[in-house]
Formats: C-alpha cells, sequence, structure tokens
C-alpha cells in the first residue's frame, strides 16, 4: 500500500533547478514509467571547492533521509533559507541523489519492487536498475574531466569525491550513530560529528552494532572490511576511494529531530573532513 508519494519529491526537485542555474542534473534515468530517477549536482561559485556526495532512500522506509536530501538540495538555491542557516553549505560542490528508492520510498518498505535491499548490491550494481543508476551517477562524476589529473596542494583534481555522505534511519536504534568507512591514513572525524549531534538528540551506546563495535556512536569500518556485504558504503571505498560516513538517525524519533541531525552531521563533516 502507497502512504507516500514520490511525485512530491520530484515535485520539489523541478521547483529547485527552476530556482538556480547552479543546481543541473547530473544523471537522470527511468527505472519504470512511473520513477525517474535523480541525481543533482551544484556547483559553488569557486569551481574549484571540494565535491560532496550525498545520497538518501536507498532503503524506502527511512523518510527523514529523503527529507534532508531534499531540504539541503533547497537550501542551496534558496538564498533566503540558505542566508538563515549557520554554515555556508553553497561553497561547496555537490552531488546529491535524493531518492534512490522510489517504489520503497512510496510504500514505507525497506526493498526495490523486485525485494532487493539495494545496499546489498553494489558488487555488481548492474544487477538492479537502481544501484546501476547509482554506480552510472558516480562513474560519470570520475570520469567527467579526465583531461584534467593534476593534483596538488593548491589544485584540486576535478571530479574527484572527496566526501561522501550516506543518509540512512535505524528503527531499532534508541539514538544517533555513523559508521566511519575510511582508510588507516584517513584521519577520522566520527567523534566531533557525534559531538555535534548530541546537542540535538540521543547517542546510541549499545556496545555492539549488527556485531561491529560502537564507541559512542561511531562505528569504525577500517580498510577493506567486508562483512558489511556489498553496500553503497563499500562501493564508495574500494570503487570510488572516497571517505564514507553512513548517518543513522532513530525513527522513533520526532521527524524535525532526525532531520537536524542529520543537517548537522552534514554540516559537521564538510567542515571537518575538507
Ligand atoms: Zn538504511
Amino acid at each position: 500500500m502507497k502512504i507516500r508519494n514520490y511525485a512530491d519529491v520530484t515535485d520539489r526537485i523541478l521547483e529547485a533547478l527552476r530556482k538556480s542555474d547552479r543546481l543541473t542534473v547530473w544523471h537522470q534515468e527511468y527505472t519504470t514509467s512511473t520513477y525517474p530517477l535523480y541525481c543533482l549536482r551544484y556547483t559553488a561559485q569557486q569551481k574549484s571547492s571540494p565535491l560532496i556526495y550525498v545520497s538518501a532512500g536507498i532503503h524506502g522506509d527511512e523518510p527523514a533521509a529523503v527529507e534532508c536530501a531534499l531540504r539541503l538540495v533547497e537550501l542551496l538555491v534558496d538564498s533566503d533559507l540558505h542566508n538563515r542557516f549557520p554554515f555556508p553549505l553553497n561553497e561547496y560542490n555537490w552531488l546529491i541523489s535524493p531518492c534512490d528508492n522510489p517504489y520503497g520510498y512510496e510504500r514505507d518498505i525497506r526493498e526495490n519492487s523486485a525485494g532487493f535491499d539495494l545496499n546489498r548490491m553494489f558488487e555488481t550494481p548492474t544487477q538492479c536498475p537502481e544501484t546501476a543508476f547509482i554506480a552510472e551517477s558516480l562513474q560519470r562524476k570520475q570520469c567527467a574531466h579526465p583531461q584534467n589529473t593534476r593534483s596538488n596542494n593548491t589544485i584540486r583534481k576535478r571530479g574527484k569525491i572527496e566526501l561522501a555522505l550516506d543518509l540512512h534511519e535505524d528503527s531499532e536504534s534508541d539514538g544517533f550513530y555513523l559508521w566511519e568507512r575510511r582508510t588507516s591514513q584517513c584521519l577520522p572525524i566520527g567523534n566531533v560529528i557525534v559531538k555535534n549531534v548530541a546537542g540535538l538528540c540521543s547517542i546510541n551506546q549499545e556496545p555492539l552494532i549488527e556485531d561491529h563495535r560502537n564507541e559512542n556512536g561511531v562505528v569504525t569500518l577500517l580498510d577493506q572490511v567486508t562483512t558489511k556485504g556489498w553496500t553503497r558504503g563499500r562501493y564508495l571505498a574500494e570503487q570510488v576511494n572516497t571517505r564514507c560516513l553512513i548517518l543513522e538517525t532513530p525513527t522513533q524519533l520526532d521527524w524535525e529531530t532526525r532531520i537536524a541531525a542529520h543537517l548537522m552531521a552534514i554540516q559537521t563533516a564538510a567542515k571537518h573532513a575538507l
């Protein structure tokens, strides 16, 4: 049974696209005639600014993640909204995939129409149209400027995603937590994110989350971790070579607190990772 309407998501995407030339459709596909998938690109005034990838809704029963991604898009294109926001989000380049499982989103279910948990399909993303779309969006990003491969302290490698944030929710958690997938050389930022989110909501203090050690809301997945299966996070780490934070808000919290927690995590990650 449908409890949400994906057309409400696409209407907000199209409205945002009308508002600003800085926002463009990076990649678009139809999984079926009913569900256009969008990956949006926001270009900062300083084109050399770092690029952040934000994705949401790969699990259809995690709606505050989708709402947060849409509000991020709306904040970027609306100067009144943005001026009231306490962090300069528009100084970054963004790649935003706001709702990756429209079928599940409308029905409030985790899986897609074929019954797959899409966040386990990234070993061969072409198996499902939704994960194929995500992989193509990321692939297109990496190949966008193959002629510009210079990289030093002052010139960033164009097309390189420097931080990826995958927005999720957890119906069994009583507090916020995150998975931090990074290499051993990469300094951790999970703790500072949790510290800031703790001002808004409780933090999950369970010693183990899905058999992984939870340290005050941070579950670290260092280097090549295979125990979570082929998630988008693993694909981002191994195929896109970027650090990835998987953010989890508890669905039992109220709606606005969950969105605020995600937005706080995004801005703190941008500030400390880049
Ligand atoms: Zn999820």
